[in-house]
């Protein structure tokens, strides 16, 4: 099935349990827009390249569209749709003033020098530019972008304008108008969640955690719950991953490792690595067996369908937290509710990044500077309130809470909807 359409079956799930008119169902199941852009591209020795983007506009009912970009590989228009639907649904569960939106530029970043990096987000933006602007739509970071070239966006962006228009992205660098605490928002939002969901189910810390995708939202997500007496058992990236079921691991020497070797598996506890982390002490792990680690917490923090009819059987792990965006297919999460295993779901769990890009966005719009405190506090609050809505929902319908968050996106969406 292709993931787009599974995300359709949770969004007719939830809405068998409110009264909705058909019309409405059928607008929110469709996109208003999809772009695709092929255009050829230098490479630095004067070789041309096609390279092909993206933009889907899913829709705009309450307020700008708005979502990352993405340059990965297996960027491909199914993907970006599903990606656009789900920050449709999230921008509704955590109530900011956004439609979804995604994007992206199906190419390997890694085989491309850092100028031609620069060069061809310049030249997607300027393909983008009719169509994007601070009340129109708005990306942000997502796999594989980062503030420097959010901050390349804004300046191509504003080029082309003529004018400069910070509030055209999110995500940016702060010193170019970038939200303090946007970096790590992402974990920040999945710990409030996290900490209100454990009291909820009464369970104890330390509670132990498998982490795959070590990334801006998987590392980020661990160095906060080590702080806060979560027990960091095994992380993983693209490459493989660590595992430590003694102690867990010191997070912050691991990233340390990581940023200096490029990748996870390179900080096993061998050879000259040990003299590099001492303190680091693992055995390698794939990124399928740690799905099936024993653990409290399994975060998926890296790409979508990674939970599958194959593996999920193979489960262990009580609570599954998605930070990644769409890591479980609808067949897998039948297959962890049926077992018991409770599943907040990305467009709960990963929020906090969109939510603090409300913020950015806000703070730009009105020439705001606000502080690490303030955007923290005001993180807590929308998260925290996000939950409380959403497990009201769960205990009082009974049901999963992904489809209760879907409930509650949709009852928004709806009211904000007017029959043309
Ligand atoms: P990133 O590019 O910073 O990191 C991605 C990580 O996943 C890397 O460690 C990479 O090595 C790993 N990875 C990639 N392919 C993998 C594979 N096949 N198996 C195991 N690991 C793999 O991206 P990110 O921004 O951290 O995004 C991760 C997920 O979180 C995505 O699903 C993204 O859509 C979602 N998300 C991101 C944000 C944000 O603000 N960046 C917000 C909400 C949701």
């Amino acid at each position: 099935m292709k993931i787009f359409d599974s995300s359709l079956i949770n969004l007719e799930k939830a809405s068998k349990y409110i009264d909705l008119p058909k019309w409405f169902l059928k607008q929110i199941s469709v996109p208003e827009r999809m772009i695709q852009f092929n255009f050829s591209f230098k490479r630095d020795s004067g070789d041309m390249e096609m390279v092909s983007g993206y933009r889907v506009q899913y829709n705009n009912l309450l307020g700008p569209y708005k979502g990352g970009l993405r340059f990965h590989p297996q960027v491909n228009m199914d993907e970006v749709k599903s990606l656009a639907f789900w920050m449709m649904i999230k921008d509704a569960v955590v109530n900011v003033p956004f439609g979804g939106g995604k994007g992206g530029l199906e190419l390997d970043p890694k085989k491309f020098s850092e100028k031609e990096l620069e060069r061809l987000t310049r030249q997607f933006t300027r393909e983008l530019a009719p169509n994007i602007g601070p009340e129109i739509d708005v990306p942000a970071p997502d796999v594989n972008t980062n503030s420097k070239i959010m901050d390349w966006l804004e300046n191509e962006y504003s080029k082309v304008v003529g004018k400069k228009m910070k509030a055209v992205v999110t995500g940016k660098s702060v010193r170019n108008g970038g939200s303090l605490g946007r970096e790590a928002a992402t974990g920040m939002g999945g710990f409030f969640v996290l900490e209100q969901l454990i009291k909820k189910l009464g369970l104890k810390k330390p509670l132990t955690v498998a982490i795959q995708g070590f990334g801006n939202v998987g590392s980020n997500f661990a160095q906060i719950l080590s702080k806060h007496n979560y027990k960091i058992v095994a992380v993983s990236d693209i490459k493989g991953g660590i595992y430590d079921k003694q102690g867990g691991f010191n997070i912050d020497l691991v990233k340390k490792c990581c940023e200096e070797k490029g990748f996870l598996s390179g900080c096993y506890c061998i050879g000259s690595v040990c003299d590099l982390a001492k303190k680091i002490d693992g055995g390698v792990i794939t990124n399928e067996d740690l799905l099936q680690l024993p653990v409290d917490l399994l975060i998926p923090a890296a790409l979508e369908n990674v939970i599958t009819t194959e593996n999920a059987k193979k489960i262990r792990a009580k609570i599954v937290f998605e930070m990644a965006n769409g890591p479980t297919t609808y067949e897998a999460d039948q297959i962890l509710n049926k077992k018991g295993i409770i599943v907040v779901p990305d467009v709960l769990a990963n929020s906090g990044g969109v939510t603090v890009s409300y913020f950015e966005w806000y703070q730009n719009m009105k020439n705001e500077k606000w502080n690490l405190e303030k955007v923290n506090k005001k993180l807590q609050k929308k998260m925290e309130d996000a939950f409380a809505n959403v497990w009201k929902i769960h205990q009082e319908k009974k049901v999963s809470l992904r489809t209760a968050a879907y409930i509650l996106a949709l009852q928004r969406l709806f009211k904000k909807t007017k029959p043309q």
